[in-house]
């Protein structure tokens, strides 16, 4: 099974867009007649369905934005009866409340209709087993995966995350083909089947469908050897449906993530003027749902920053988004260039002996910003170091940590184009906050 949909994959662009002109025409109607918050949006910008000729009007409708949902709370923006509503989810909402998602009966099946075709690119197939480790709750991501997966014809095995233990048991009980979860969690069940001595052999994993957190390509490779799978990525958020808005094909890895855009219309615009960019250019991803019913969203500025693609002759027709480079809201310019901390983590990932304990300290010297990375090395390797007196000063005269220093600071350079002062620190010495977490950027300019 090389598609789920073979027909919709695949098919041919001109008609694809005809598909999706035709379905942004009935939804603009759909929505200025159902939801007031729409209609005030478009009478305000001037606009009235019958202006929405297709797709190529869609840079003049006006953004959704988070602050909307949070100002609707909890289902001022749905756009049926509550009696057609089956299912409400909630994002997490660290801060505040939380942003509330519904669907009908219709939504739930699109939404395992798109989390099918995510898994056959992933490599799924009808008949394996898919131990389902993302959380089940009011997060889109343990139900999503479920039904997706069950609508593909695998048995879940809904154990939801956490566990290890049991994680780790099952594995080898039930043996399932596939797992999906967060690459983080991937990772620590990669470490513990290592600290535990179990061989990889005692496992029948291929597949591992990783997502709702950014990744690099150095977690792909950490997970790929340590669980014996292909790790492919898999995107989504709760606004716009969950899990399996994109998905990477296995065939494809490290290229990007099908956008299914059927039912998802994607853009990618400037993070300061919300001027649709060009393929294959860095910016805000916008999406507009094509085909929801219960809460249907126009231009939704999700905030996360990465570019869309069309990649001829490849599996599919859809359009692809490389990897989520962080959000808009974390990205920092320093002299003029654009900074993820992640670039810095992507590269610091590369070094066996440093830890993924960093943090970025961005400072003003008169007009020049100056930019600090500390690293704590790995607490394995500081174990067998020999240092004799205070850290900083033992560490400086060290051989190892001293070339360390010098290549880190070196790929810094030459891969971000800045340049960084680097301190490789001890185990647990950048300060955590309350909630044990670590700030991955603290800007003393904002001071
Ligand atoms: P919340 O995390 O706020 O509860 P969601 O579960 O809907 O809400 O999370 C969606 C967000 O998670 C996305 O906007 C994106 O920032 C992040 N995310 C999801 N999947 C991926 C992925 N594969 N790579 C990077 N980031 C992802």
């Amino acid at each position: 099974m090389r598609y789920f949909q073979p027909d919709i994959e695949t098919m041919p662009l001109p008609k694809l867009r005809q598909l999706q002109s035709e379905r942004l025409r009935r939804l603009t109607a759909y929505l200025y007649e159902r939801v007031p918050f729409y209609k005030q949006q478009l009478d305000e910008a001037g606009i009235r369905p019958s202006d929405v000729s297709g797709v190529e009007s869609l840079h003049k409708l006006p953004f959704t934005r988070k602050h909307h949902l949070r100002g609707h709370y909890p289902f001022g923006l749905f756009a049926v009866p509550q009696q057609e509503v089956v299912r409400i989810h909630a994002s997490s909402g660290t801060t505040g409340k939380p942003t509330v998602v519904g669907y009908t009966r219709q939504d739930i099946a699109v939404f395992s209709e798109v989390v099918a075709r995510s898994l056959v690119a992933a490599g799924c197939q009808p008949g394996m087993k898919l131990q389902n480790a993302y959380g089940y709750g009011l997060f889109t991501g343990g139900l999503g995966l479920h039904y997706g997966a069950e609508l593909l014809g695998m048995a879940v095995i809904p154990i939801s995350g956490g566990m290890t233990d049991r994680q780790l048991m099952l594995l080898q009980d039930f043996q399932p083909e596939a797992i999906s979860c967060t690459p983080s969690y991937a990772q620590a069940l990669a470490e513990q089947l290592d600290k535990r001595g179990i061989g990889l052999e005692k496992l029948k994993l291929k597949i591992a469908i990783l997502g709702a957190e950014p990744w690099t390509e150095a977690v792909r490779q950490q997970v790929e050897v340590g669980l014996g799978v292909d790790a492919i990525n898999i995107y989504g958020l709760s606004e716009i449906i969950g899990p399996g808005v994109s998905n990477e094909d296995f065939e494809e890895k490290g290229s990007g993530s099908y956008i299914w855009e059927d039912h998802f219309f994607p853009e990618v615009v400037d993070k300061d003027t919300g001027e649709p960019l060009p393929e294959g250019a860095f910016g805000v991803l916008v999406f507009t749902t094509l085909t929801k019913q219960a809460m249907p969203l126009l231009r939704y500025w999700t905030n996360d920053i990465t570019s869309i693609y069309y990649e001829h002759s490849k599996k599919r027709t859809h359009i692809k988004m490389g990897p989520i480079r962080g959000r808009s809201d974390d990205m920092l310019i320093i002299r003029g260039v654009n900074l993820f901390h992640t670039q810095v983590e992507e590269i610091i990932s590369y070094f066996g002996h440093l830890s993924p304990n960093y943090q970025l300290i961005v400072s003003r010297n008169g007009a020049l910003d100056e930019l600090e990375v500390k690293v704590e090395v790995e607490p394995s390797f500081h174990r067998g170091l020999v240092l004799a007196g205070p850290w900083a000063e033992a560490a400086a005269n060290n051989p190892t940590l001293h070339a360390m220093h010098h290549e880190l600071a070196k790929k810094i350079k030459d891969n971000i184009g800045l340049s960084m002062r680097v301190s490789l620190c001890e185990p647990g010495s950048i300060p955590r906050s309350e909630g044990g977490k670590l700030s991955r950027v603290v800007d003393l300019r904002k001071k």
